[in-house]
């Protein structure tokens, strides 16, 4: 499927869009949108799952390593949450979509966390990095369950799992779609554990 479109850098109508499958048993819905400008060298990927085309909410719950095994395609407007690091993935204005395991996504929030341990000024916040990244470590090893969560407005990310049916997808409500992040700033969040609330 080729046709062209507005170019978002360079403005002009050269823009080339291709989709393909990606080949995942069961969810035959799912492309791998390509676009390119010849023109000036934009290029972007994204998901299409045209399965859902809702704003939709995965939920995973992992309780041991086998799990971890689970795939996450992250659409550019997919927001990933796990609870139990205090940990949130929002889209950005340059936001990537990528294809990986849970095991991959936990090690992307060990190397945030990591970096961010080296900024950070005062001992507690030290401190606070310190046990995010223990935690973190704990979860990419499967010893301490967590649920991760995918919420997309356009419906385009998803959960794969071995059993796909202990992968709750659900609709999204207007108020929660209200407070998705659909571009803006990229926030992520490992190392402020619940505490960061009580700072003002
Ligand atoms: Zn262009």
């Amino acid at each position: 499927m080729e046709e062209k479109s507005e170019c978002p850098t360079c403005g002009r109508n050269t823009l080339e869009s291709s989709l393909t499958s990606l080949n995942i048993p069961y969810f035959s819905e799912i492309y791998l949108v390509k676009f390119h400008c010849p023109l000036c060298g934009y290029r972007i990927s994204d998901f299409l799952n045209t399965r859902y085309g809702v704003p939709i909410r995965c939920t995973y719950e992992v309780k041991n390593e086998k799990e971890l095994t689970a795939r996450v395609i992250r659409a550019a407007t997919g927001t990933i949450k796990i609870p139990e690091l205090g940990t949130t993935i929002e889209p950005g204005p340059a936001s990537q979509a990528f294809i990986t395991n849970i095991e991959g996504v936990i090690i992307k929030i060990l190397d945030i966390a990591e970096t961010a341990s080296k900024w950070v000024e005062s001992e507690e916040e030290k401190k606070n990095c310190e046990t995010a990244i223990e935690k973190i470590k704990k979860a990419k090893s499967g010893e301490i369950p967590f649920t991760l969560i995918i919420e997309d407005p356009f419906g385009n990310s998803m959960i794969i799992a071995k059993d796909q049916s202990k992968v709750s997808i659900k609709e999204l409500t207007e108020e929660e779609l209200q407070n998705l992040r659909t571009g803006g700033l990229m926030v992520f969040t490992p190392c402020n554990t619940d505490k960061n609330v009580e700072k003002e």
